[in-house]
């Protein structure tokens, strides 16, 4: 276990930490010998893993008419929760009122997929109604195990604490209010030596409707408790050794790193590795509290601590590469965009308004041609909605086309060495280059903590691999 012992911390458990009876022991276990250590101790759950996405789906089916899908999916929730019940409270007068209340949440979950089903339409707000009973049933659940276990334990409902716009799918905390509910409602049960078990991902607003705050949201919820109440630290348990130099699907080499600043990791969230939700930093970093990333199935390692600056002789030049798959790069070309004013902004407001992302921008200098990076499954829909903002300038031969390739992965390298060290790109270019690997598109972040590219789909492994070969060999410099 990690040396230290905050007096006050935060503790959130990911989907996988939770997904089964052996992981809910594991994660149980490290609550319980935490809280030997810590006095204040918080504890933020993610819904068992699959769950959310299981309730999201039967949603979308409802709404489309499908009454099946909700139906088996009352059956799944209740399986899995059984299972553990059943391994993990044999104290059959808990067992029996846990069940109980995770019943009727299920219950408001086939009601609500009902009333999706006759409305035709499932709106934002009644999906993180739905969306949030995943949290729900697993603080139920987990806040009874530890009980059984002798570890004084209470669930809470975050939507009494996270006070949010209604931005639903991806609301934002009122960080005043936040703080106010927060305080009120954990301290009393610190105060008295109990561990609360609070749900993540969800809110609520001003007026109490439930939200939530975006996919992997529990992250945030986690940061916003630590930040608010505040703790000394918020510690992220997740299924790998913290955060990791690669992928170690892909790298079978990848290994854990001790130490990243919160520009590194806020880079490495955003380039896809899916380590930490992109919010959880800011509010970390203006309260001034610890982060660490751990392992709940190896909790004897010490996982990643995040930190706000490395001296620069612990720099290593790149640190991480990390890929994000799935992405299609949009492309707008033609002669006569040339100097014209206003084209990036008619590309971008004309997706904006297909509410797309873009993962990835670069325009070169001649302008004659803007890239994007998107989601795959948007791409068709974006050349549509640009080829009818354009039509005209396409009509007047000023743009020639606009297109999409197929399938492609961007590649980030993150690394605070690089803003100091000249001549990172052309080792990152050159690498590729020895191994064959083409380049189709480049962006650098102007905090110069990364370098993004675009490549083809099959050379994903090649490419990762072999910058991975870098970040040992600058690492040690
Ligand atoms: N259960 C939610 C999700 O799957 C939130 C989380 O896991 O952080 O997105
Ligand atoms: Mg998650």
């Amino acid at each position: 276990m990690v040396g230290s012992s905050p007096q006050t911390l935060v503790m959130k458990f990911g989907g996988t930490s939770v997904g089964t009876p052996e992981a809910i022991t594991q994660t149980a276990q490290i609550i319980q010998r935490q809280r030997a250590l810590t006095p204040r101790l918080i504890v933020v759950t993610s819904a068992l893993s699959g769950v959310t996405d299981l309730l999201l789906n039967s949603a979308a089916a409802a709404a489309r008419g499908d009454s099946n899908t909700y139906n088996q999916a009352v059956q799944t929730l209740r399986n899995k929760h059984e299972a553990a019940l059943k391994a993990l409270i044999p104290d059959r007068a808990r067992q029996e009122e846990i069940r109980g209340a995770i019943t009727l949440l299920i219950l408001d979950f086939a009601n609500l997929c009902q009333a999706i089903g006759v409305l035709g339409e499932a709106t934002p707000r009644a999906l993180d109604a739905v969306a949030s009973l995943g949290e729900r049933m697993a603080v139920r659940l987990l806040a009874g195990v530890l009980e059984n276990m002798n570890v004084s334990a209470q669930y809470v409902e975050a939507t009494r604490l996270i006070v949010t716009d209604d931005n639903f799918q991806s609301a934002n905390p009122d960080i005043p209010a936040t703080q106010m509910a927060t305080r009120a409602v954990l301290n009393t049960l610190l105060d008295q030596g109990v561990v609360p078990v609070v749900t993540g991902f969800a809110g609520a607003t001003r007026s109490g409707v439930t939200t939530t705050l975006g996919r992997g949201g529990s992250d945030y919820t986690a940061a916003l408790i630590g930040a608010t109440l505040p703790a000394d630290e918020v510690w992220i348990w997740t299924d790998v050794d913290g955060v990791m130099t690669a992928d170690p699907r892909i790298v079978p080499g990848a290994t854990t790193i001790e130490e990243l600043t919160y520009r590194e990791v806020s880079e490495l969230a955003y380039a896809g590795a899916k380590v930490l939700h992109p919010k959880t930093i800011r509010p970390v970093i203006e309260a001034g509290i610890g982060l660490r990333v751990l392992n709940t199935f190896n909790p004897d390692c010490p996982g990643t601590r995040l930190v706000s600056e490395l001296p620069v002789a612990d720099q290593h030049i790149v640190k991480s590469v990390t890929a994000i798959r799935g992405q299609s790069l949009v492309t707008l070309e033609g002669r006569g965009m040339l100097g014209v004013p206003g084209v990036a902004a008619r590309t971008f407001a004309a997706i904006a308004a297909t509410g797309t992302s873009i993962t990835l921008i670069s325009q070169a200098s001649s302008e004659q041609a803007i890239c994007l990076a998107v989601p795959v499954n948007t791409a068709e829909v974006l050349v549509s909605a640009l080829q009818n903002e354009f039509y005209r300038e396409i009509q007047r031969k000023d743009i020639d086309r606009v297109w999409a390739t197929g399938e492609v992965v961007i590649v980030t390298v993150v690394g605070e060495g690089m803003r100091s060290t000249p001549g990172v790109a052309g080792k990152v270019f050159s690498a590729l280059g020895e191994k064959r690997v083409n380049v189709i598109a480049i962006a650098q972040g102007s905090s110069e903590v990364s370098i993004s590219f675009v490549i083809n789909a099959e050379d994903i492994r090649t490419a990762v691999q072999t910058l991975h070969d870098l970040v040992i060999k600058e690492g040690a410099r």
